[in-house]
């Protein structure tokens, strides 16, 4: 149960003032009954006189009395006094509370404590029980008698006279004590409530403080130790809102740096707990759910992975950067680096970066093949170059006639040498975004007509007809024209170099505001698994065939290209053994 401040310190009070009215009490009231009881002495004292002389007024001449009875009596009516007289010897001669036959059984008193200090002292005075009456009694005795002696005159005062004396002195003590005990209740109430209400405030500010909320301030300016407390607490919530706007500005730089984080990243705790994710690697890896304080395992379902995260928290590693080749839910080449959190020698956890190297690793190996495509091109010709000139040199020029021929195949294989060499000029000119591309508004039909003538022989010589369809409305296109040219020039080289019976068809047409060329062939056609790759470099439907033709493999490459940096696009449709259907599209200027 919470006893409040103001309560407690209420109980603490009034338990002091408790404690200081008992005190006060029991010191009043044994001051009170010592002055009623010295009162009552003094009174006695000053009676006791007045008995005794009147007693020894009433001596005879043997120094005695005649009837000590009845002058007891008489002086116990005046005194209103328990009297009695007693001998010299202890003998009780008279007492006004007795009959005259009761004296007999009455013991002798000389050692009664006040009669043996009357003895010593001429007055004597005892508080004790009286077996007589029965009733707690002070006895004041003297010695009377002329000249010497006579006996002792002894008053009996019962206590409980003092009592009922004391008993109305201390209704009025108690009573005014319990009025300052009320009075001191309410006071001190009051008091702790004043003391206790900064202490208050300043707790429930606390709480405020430690929900977040640092807008409320202890408006105390006591210059006392509550007033420094106060300043103290408003110093220290400014402080903790610095830290904390600080800490918010520093979180939000660290969370805006990793969620735009190309890597990924990954935190694991010691127990491997995921404590961080970034939003690349929940993407790579589709973890649509909340990731964290669930176990590395649950949220990236790899063995590898999580190999690598035991190694760095099992096997306390300093250091792992491996390749992992994952498969789901793509297909990806990831480069991990792994460090561990090592905090005052304890391992805390690890932090994991994942690198996508797919797209280095696919282009290393795409030059890699690239390499040893245009390796074993150039071979191919400087080979055969190398060999018939060769023979040639070794007796072959004395016979006319194969000197010739020999001649002509070194022609032949210099010309794909140099259409080779060309076309990796082009290509790697391309690549390296070397090609200069002016684009200017230009009528296709004259370039087209210019190409066409070019083959003209060719398409002659091996009989094949060649239609040309051009539409009314075609626009200009925005192109440069030396480029356009070259894809041309390829294109109708393909599809002549590919057709042997039947014919070309070229057509010109404007669909969805560009200007779409079309390049039809009755030819050998092109399988369907090969027509996305012929576009790639070096990639040949049959390599003999294309060789024997004088292909370099690169001519469809080098379209590619070229209409891409036009913003066209070039596309095939073909069917094996009945022809092919090459389309470029080119915006219009
Ligand atoms: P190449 O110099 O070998 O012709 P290309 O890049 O121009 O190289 O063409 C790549 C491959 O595409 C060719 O080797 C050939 O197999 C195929 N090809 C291109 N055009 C045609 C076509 N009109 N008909 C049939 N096959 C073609």
């Amino acid at each position: 149960m919470k006893i409040k401040l103001h309560w407690k310190l209420t109980f603490i009070f009034c338990c002091a003032v408790v404690l200081g009215l008992f005190i006060s009490y029991f010191y009043l009231s044994s001051r009170l009954t010592e002055s009623f009881e010295n009162d009552l002495k003094t009174s006695l004292k000053y009676r006791l006189s007045l008995g005794k002389n009147f007693l020894e007024s009433q001596l005879g001449p043997q120094n005695t009395l005649s009837d000590p009875m009845t002058l007891a009596n008489t002086i116990g009516q005046q005194q209103n006094l328990r009297t009695t007289i007693i001998a010299m010897d202890g003998t009780v001669l008279a007492d006004s509370y007795l009959k005259p036959y009761e004296l007999n059984h009455i013991e002798n008193h000389l050692h009664r404590p006040e009669i043996q200090q009357a003895l010593l002292n001429g007055l004597g005075s005892s508080k004790r029980y009286s077996k007589t009456i029965r009733r707690y009694l002070l006895y004041m005795a003297v010695i009377f008698g002329k000249d010497h002696p006579a006996g002792f005159l002894r008053y009996a005062v019962p206590i409980s006279y003092i009592d009922v004396l004391e008993e109305a002195q201390q209704k009025t003590i108690i009573g005014s004590l319990i009025l300052i005990f009320i009075l001191s209740l309410g006071f001190t109430y009051i008091i702790s409530l004043v003391v206790t209400r900064p202490l208050v405030a300043m707790a429930s500010i606390a709480k405020s403080m430690a929900k977040g909320d640092f807008s409320q301030k202890p408006y105390i300016y006591s210059n006392d130790e509550v007033g420094d407390m106060a300043r103290a607490l408003s110093y220290m919530s400014n402080q903790i809102q610095d830290k904390i706007d600080e800490i918010r500005k520093e979180t939000l730089k660290l969370n805006a740096v990793i969620s735009s984080m190309f890597e990924g990243l990954m935190v694991v705790d010691e127990k491997r707990r995921v404590i961080l994710m970034n939003l690349s690697l929940r993407k790579l890896f589709l973890v649509d759910f909340d990731p964290e304080q669930k176990a590395s395992i649950e949220v990236i379902r790899n063995p590898q992975i999580q190999d690598i995260v035991d190694r760095i928290i099992k096997n306390r590693q300093l250091l792992v950067s491996e390749e992992v080749d994952i498969s789901y839910p793509q297909s990806k080449i990831l480069r991990i680096n792994a460090v561990p959190i090592i905090r005052d020698n304890t391992l805390m956890g690890a932090v994991l970066v994942f690198h996508d190297i797919t797209q280095v690793r696919k282009l290393e190996r795409t030059r890699q093949d690239f390499m040893a495509n245009v390796s074993h091109e150039l071979r191919t010709p400087v080979t055969s170059i190398k060999g018939y000139s060769e023979t040639l040199l070794e007796g072959g020029l004395e016979d006319k006639d194969r000197a010739k021929e020999f001649i002509n195949i070194i022609h032949q294989n210099s010309s794909r040498l140099e259409s080779l060499i060309n076309d990796l000029l082009d290509l790697a000119a391309i690549e390296s975004n070397k090609m200069t591309i002016s684009l200017t508004p230009l009528d296709i039909k004259p370039i087209l007509k210019r190409c066409v003538g070019i083959f003209e022989k060719s398409i002659k010589d091996k009989g094949l007809s060649l239609s040309i369809h051009l539409s009314d409305n075609i626009p200009k296109i925005l192109a440069d024209e030396k480029r356009i040219t070259q894809v041309l020039l390829n294109l109708l080289d393909n599809a002549v170099k590919y057709t042997s019976t039947g014919g070309i068809i070229i057509e010109i047409s404007l669909k969805n505001d560009l200007v779409q060329i079309d390049i039809t062939d009755t030819g050998i056609g092109i399988p369907p698994n090969d027509t996305s790759k012929i576009f790639e470099r070096f990639y040949r439907v049959e390599k003999s065939r294309s060789r024997d033709l004088g292909g370099t493999g690169l001519g469809l490459s080098i379209v590619k290209h070229i209409v891409e940096s036009h913003h066209g696009d070039v596309w095939v449709i073909s069917k094996v053994g009945q022809g092919s259907t090459f389309s470029v599209t080119i915006p219009q200027a």
